[in-house]
């Protein structure tokens, strides 16, 4: 008598097909399995994915001995994605649940729940305010158009010699202050030559919120008067560090954070392998313990970029993203998601590289969270509405469509692609 199996793909298993290719993800290990151009997986596989079948079907012991669906099924056990069960050991087909995502961060649902206070949760989701209070430096450091756009870095590139009127930061933090995640960072230009810093201070020491002060090297005074104000408003400092470098200046500023008690932080922005290699001897040489290293698209380091920041397998399969991780990613863009930056003319963006979303004091923080919620392209920026990502099996495991997609004009910053073609 012929055999009968139950074939099932346990529910925490990521299916993504494209076209003719199917690709399994089990979060729990990492292990990523890909099949292209195998009609008999894709067609068993589609059926698997039929809402009626819970990724639960039957499978007769002939169709097993053909060799490429005994390997797959083989493949899929070995790796803990799944199994196959004697029918007899059972009256009726197994029931597994797979996993339906129900997405909070979704104006939909925002404004579907009548008991929720919309404006109440929105600001559950602000969690990260740029403030960028001037735009006034005296340096002139070969970063400062390009590095803020990338991730928060200082910039007087526009050199409006404009100040955010510390009205307008007394309007901001009103209107934040109830959101209970939110960390705000105030940068410049430098912000000791903001001209309104001391009542700046006044009001940013009344925040409960995380408060992060970026301050560029070079504009470290060595009297540690001004270190010490941040510190009375409860600050953080995150100091940035870039090349070419003066040592000198460097070691003076490290003095004067390292003497002034502040809880400092430092970022260190790198283009190259040299300036990274150089980066990893100071590290080691003060014996940093809280340090970012962020690589900077400078438009001529392409090379840096595809060797150590575009993405393969092997990154991904140990990088192991959660099923939250996958979930979030089909519906928004981590990255950009609940953060805000204000430049000193009050424009709101939600990404510096996309148009603005409002004008701080006339319109307010909850009307431009909603703006961006419903009609925005940076928080929804997600893989599946671009090109070629959308046509990849691997949309939901990239990260998420960051700065770095914008400055260097391409979604695939992988190596994943070039790999099947
Ligand atoms: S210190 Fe910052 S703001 Fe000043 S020139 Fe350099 S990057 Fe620009
Ligand atoms: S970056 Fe885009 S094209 Fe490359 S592997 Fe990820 S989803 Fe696919």
């Amino acid at each position: 008598m012929r055999k009968k199996y139950w074939f099932y793909i346990d529910s925490y298993v990521h299916i993504s097909i494209k076209k003719n290719a199917v690709l399994f993800y089990n979060p729990y290990t990492g292990k990523i399995l890909e099949y292209n151009d195998e009609p008999g997986i894709l067609g068993l596989v589609k059926t698997l994915r039929l809402p009626a079948n819970l990724r639960v079907v039957p499978l007769w012991e002939t169709e097993l001995n053909n060799p490429v669906i005994r390997e797959f099924v083989s493949n899929i056990k070995e790796n803990f994605m799944g199994d196959l069960l004697d029918t007899g050991a059972s009256h009726s087909k197994p029931v597994q649940l797979p996993p339906f995502p129900k997405v909070n961060k979704d104006v939909k649902y925002l404004k579907m729940d009548k008991n929720r206070s919309v404006g109440e949760d929105i600001m559950d989701y602000l969690t990260d305010l740029r403030i960028y209070v001037n735009d006034r430096c005296r340096h002139n450091c070969n970063i400062c158009a390009g590095a803020y756009r990338q991730f928060p870095c200082c910039t007087s590139w526009r050199r409006g010699q404009r100040e955010l009127v510390i009205d307008y930061l007394k309007i901001l933090t009103e209107e934040t202050r109830s959101a209970p995640y939110l960390d705000y960072h105030i940068l410049g230009g430098s912000i000791f030559e903001y001209s309104m810093m001391e009542q700046a201070i006044e009001i940013i020491k009344d925040l409960s919120n995380r408060k992060i002060f970026y301050i560029h090297y070079l504009n470290v005074k060595p009297d540690k008067e001004q270190l010490k104000m941040l510190k009375e408003a409860e600050g953080e400092l995150m100091m940035l560090i870039n090349w070419p470098l003066d040592e000198v200046k460097l070691n003076l500023a490290f003095e004067t954070v390292f003497t002034s008690g502040i809880e400092s932080n430092m970022t260190f922005i790198i283009r190259n392998e040299r300036d990274f290699a150089q980066a990893d001897r100071i590290i080691d040489g003060y014996s940093l313990r809280t340090f970012e290293v962020k690589a900077l698209y400078t438009g001529s380091n392409r090379a840096f970029f595809e060797e150590n920041i575009y993405i393969g397998k092997d990154e991904i399969e140990e990088a192991r993203p959660s099923l939250k991780d996958i979930y979030s990613r089909s519906f928004v863009n981590a990255f950009h998601f609940g953060k805000l930056t204000v430049l000193p003319n009050r424009a709101v963006y939600a990404d510096v590289n996309a148009p603005y979303l409002g004008i701080l004091g006339k319109d307010s923080i909850y009307e431009i969270m909603m703006k961006e919620l419903s009609q925005g392209k940076s928080w929804r920026n997600i893989r599946r509405n671009v090109s070629p990502c959308k046509s990849c099996t691997y949309e939901c495991l990239c990260p998420p469509i960051s700065n770095y997609n914008t400055a260097i004009g391409r979604y695939d910053m992988c190596r994943i692609r070039k790999e099947k073609t």
